[in-house]
C-alpha cells in the first residue's frame, strides 16, 4: 500500500468538491473541511492538533487573495501543503553534535519499535557523513538484543561496545563512554533496554544513564504503526527524561500517518530521522516539506 495513501485520497475528495467555483469563501469551502477533518481523523492524527490544523487553515484560505492562474482548488491545497509543513516543524531538525569530545546519543523507546534498527542504521548514516562511530549496547536484560545489534554493527562495518548481561547499565555508562572516548570516536551511540510498557524501572534507568553518560540528543524511537500513540509516548518521555527529538520508524509499512503529523504539536519535539524499511540505508532526515508533499500526493 501507497504510505498515506487514505490520507492522500481522503483530502483528493476536498478539493474536487471547490471544481468550478470562482473564489473560496467561508461557504464553499466548509464541506471540504470536513472532508480533510475526517481523513486527518482517519489517518490517527490527534484531536486536538486537527482542531488547531482546520481552523488555521479555514482562516488562510478564505482570507488568501485570488492568484491569478491558480484554481480555489489549487489554491486551498497550497494553504493545506503549507499547514502541513509548519504542522511537522517548518524546517529539517539537524542532528546537534558537541563541540567537543564525542557527541553521546542516546537511543530510547519501547520494545520492538525498531532501536536497534535505528541503532546500526544511524551509524552508517554518520559513517557516510565522515564521522567515527561506536555503538553501545546498554540492554542487559536480553542476551539477544546485544547480539542483534553486534550482528548489525559489524554488517555496517561500526564497532559495537557491550559487557554482557552480568553488567550494571550505570557501569557500562562509564565504561562505554570512557572507550569511545580512548578510541577517539565522533560519535557514541547508545541503545538502551526498551520494556514492553512505559514503566518506572525503565524510567529510572534511562534517567541513570542519561545522567552518567550527559548525552547530546536523547532520541525517542517510535512505531509510525501506533499513531497517535506514538506522538503521546514522545510527550510522556519527554517529561519524564527530558529529550531532544524523535526518530520515527516502520514508515513504509500501512502507517496512516498520524505519528508524522502529531509529533510536533503535541510534543513540542522535532522528528529528526524517519526510518523506512528494513536495509540499512533505510533512514533519512525527517523533511517536513517533503512529507507534506507526499501525503498531498
Ligand atoms: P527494538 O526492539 O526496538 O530494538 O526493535 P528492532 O530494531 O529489533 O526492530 C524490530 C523489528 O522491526 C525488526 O524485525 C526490524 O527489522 C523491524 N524494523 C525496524 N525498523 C523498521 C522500518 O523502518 N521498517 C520496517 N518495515 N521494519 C522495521
Amino acid at each position: 500500500a501507497e504510505m498515506f495513501g487514505q490520507l492522500t485520497t481522503g483530502l483528493e475528495s476536498a478539493w474536487n468538491k471547490l471544481r468550478g467555483v470562482d473564489v473560496l469563501t467561508k461557504e464553499n469551502i466548509a464541506e471540504p473541511m470536513r472532508d480533510i477533518r475526517r481523513a486527518l481523523l482517519e489517518a490517527d492524527v490527534s484531536l486536538p492538533v486537527v482542531r488547531r490544523f482546520i481552523e488555521s487553515v479555514s482562516e488562510k484560505a478564505v482570507g488568501t487573495d485570488v492568484i491569478r492562474g491558480v484554481s480555489p482548488d489549487q489554491q486551498l491545497v497550497k494553504v493545506v501543503n503549507d499547514e502541513l509543513v509548519q504542522l511537522m516543524g517548518g524546517e529539517v531538525s539537524d542532528l546537534v553534535f558537541a563541540k567537543s569530545g564525542p557527541t553521546v546519543i542516546l537511543l530510547a523507546g519501547l520494545q520492538g519499535v525498531g532501536k536497534t534498527t535505528v541503532c546500526a542504521k544511524l551509524a552508517l548514516y554518520l559513517k557516510k557523513m565522515g564521522k567515527s562511530c561506536m555503538l553501545v549496547a546498554a540492554d542487559v536484560y536480553r542476551p539477544a538484543a546485544i547480539d542483534q545489534l553486534t550482528i548489525l554493527g559489524k554488517k555496517v562495518g561500526v564497532p559495537v561496545y557491550s559487557e554482557g548481561t552480568d553488567a550494571k547499565p550505570s557501569q557500562i555508562a562509564k565504561n562505554g563512554l570512557k572507550e569511545a572516548k580512548s578510541q577517539k570516536k565522533d560519535v557514541n551511540c547508545w541503545k538502551t533496554a526498551g520494556h514492553t510498557l512505559v514503566d518506572k524501572a525503565m524510567m529510572s534507568e534511562l534517567k541513570e544513564v542519561k545522567k552518567a553518560v550527559n548525552p547530546t540528543e536523547v532520541l525517542l524511537v517510535v512505531d509510525a504503526m501506533t499513531g497517535q500513540e506514538a506522538a503521546g509516548l514522545v510527550s510522556s518521555f519527554n517529561d519524564e527524561i527530558g529529550i531532544t527529538g524523535a526518530i520515527l520508524t516502520k514508515l513504509d509499512g500501512d502507517s496512516r500517518g498520524g505519528a508524522a503529523l502529531s509529533v510536533k504539536e503535541v510534543s513540542g519535539k522535532p522528528i529528526k530521522f524517519v526510518g523506512q524499511g528494513e536495509r540499512m540505508e533505510d533512514l533519512e532526515p525527517f523533511y517536513p516539506d517533503r512529507m507534506a508533499q507526499r501525503i498531498l500526493g
